[in-house]
Order: C-alpha cells, then sequence, then structure tokens
C-alpha cells in the first residue's frame, strides 16, 4: 500500500501492521483487517480479536480477488481493529493516548497470530477445489460452540506457539515495534507457564537464533529450562 497524505491515523496504524507482519515472517501476509470488511460468514464470532488457520487465505481467495489483492498463496491473518480501537480508547480513559495504546493493541493481537502462522511450514500447495474444501470446513469448525470441541486448557497455545510468540516479541521490539508481552495473551488465560518465566528460559536461545527465519525455530530444539517449564506444568 503506497502512504498518502489524507490517510487517516487508523489506516496508517493498519499500514504499519502490515509491513510489520511481511517483514517478521520474510514472506508476504495477508492482513485482514475488520474495517476491510470481510465477509463476516469467515470469521470468529464477535468475541474474537483475531484469528488465522493454516488455509484462511483459501477461504478469503473470492473476497480478495475481488478486491484486486489475491496475489497466490500465502498464510492470512484477520484482526478486529473495530473492537481494539474501542478498547485502546476506553484504556485511554478517551484521551490522545488512545493512538498509541491502539497500535500496541494492533501489535500484540498481529504477533498473536504470526505465532500461530509460525506453528507450521507456510502452506503454498496451488488452490483446488479439495483444499478449498478443507479451508472452509476449517471455518465451520471455528465457528462450533466451545461446547461442541474437546478443546485442550491451553486453547492451542502450547510450548511452540509461545516460543514462537517470544521470538516475535523481541524481533519486533528491535525494528521499533514494542508491546508489552501481556497484550500478545490478549488478556486470556491459558493455564500454561507465566510468559516473564517463559522468556527468561529461552534467554540463551535468543541472541543465537535472531537470524533464523522464524518458521525453522520449531525445528531446533529448545533449551532445556524451557522444556523444564512446560513439563513441570504439565504434572
Ligand atoms: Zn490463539
Amino acid at each position: 500500500m503506497i502512504p498518502t497524505e489524507t490517510e487517516t491515523p487508523i489506516e496508517q496504524a493498519k499500514r504499519t501492521i502490515e509491513n510489520l507482519a511481511d517483514a517478521l515472517m520474510d514472506i508476504p501476509i495477508y492482513t485482514v483487517f475488520a474495517s476491510d470488511e470481510p465477509p463476516s460468514a469467515l470469521l470468529l464470532d464477535g468475541w474474537c480479536l483475531g484469528c488465522t488457520s493454516r488455509s484462511f487465505d483459501l477461504a478469503l481467495q473470492p473476497w480478495l480477488e475481488a478486491q484486486g489483492h489475491w496475489r497466490g498463496r500465502s498464510p492470512a491473518v484477520f484482526i478486529d481493529d473495530i473492537h481494539l480501537h474501542r478498547i485502546a480508547f476506553e484504556e485511554a480513559n478517551y484521551s490522545e493516548d488512545t493512538h498509541s495504546i491502539f497500535g500496541q493493541t494492533l501489535t500484540g493481537i498481529l504477533l498473536h497470530e504470526l505465532a500461530h502462522v509460525a506453528e507450521s511450514a507456510p502452506d503454498f500447495d496451488p488452490p483446488t477445489p479439495e483444499n478449498h474444501g478443507r479451508a472452509m470446513a476449517l471455518i465451520s469448525l471455528s465457528h462450533a460452540s466451545e461446547a461442541d470441541l474437546a478443546r485442550p486448557a491451553n486453547w492451542g497455545h502450547g510450548p511452540i506457539w509461545v516460543r514462537a510468540a517470544l521470538h516475535l516479541h523481541q524481533r519486533a521490539k528491535k525494528i521499533g515495534h514494542a508491546t508489552d508481552i501481556q497484550r500478545i495473551y490478549c488478556g486470556a488465560d491459558y493455564d500454561i507457564p507465566e510468559p516473564t518465566e517463559c522468556k527468561a528460559a529461552l534467554k540463551s536461545e535468543k541472541r543465537l537464533l535472531a537470524g533464523v527465519s522464524i518458521f525453522n525455530i520449531r525445528m531446533i530444539d529448545a533449551p532445556p529450562d524451557y522444556q523444564d517449564l512446560w513439563s513441570e506444568s504439565e504434572t
């Protein structure tokens, strides 16, 4: 997206987030915002501030094509910027801090979803009716009510996700996008080890893996302290 002088602060924040996603993942990412008005049938129910799935881009493909934005397969994430802007307004008590808090909440949700993207290799298989069908089936699964699904306590936020999230948090900070770690957790209680403990346990690899693609970190053994932390939490 090319910057223009008529951009509103919200448009500027969205563009910043799109650029950050591409920079952190080293591949183009479809960053879709609620204010872009994607088809509501593709999105999780109202409580969800962000979502992604391995084939989410395929579900969005017809809509992205209609917008002239489809450029082939690539991971896609959704962010509810409208809801987040309201939260930022309330947190800032309607002051001028809203813009800075909004930027931090957007960054937090983006890092949350990108950490899910980094839990597996990106799916670049060409679109077919079969994988498009699988993408749509995943969407309907995400619409199932909580009671219908046998979910683990951490709701899919295990050691691979946390490790990717903490590396992304560090990398974003390094390129000028600092945010509180708690914003990545979106205030949710996943019943997992504290982020500060996880961060301390990963200390030894932070600089060591700084140049490694975020997609490859999961293939390298985590430091023993980190593995111990998670095995203690499961007992
Ligand atoms: Zn999540």
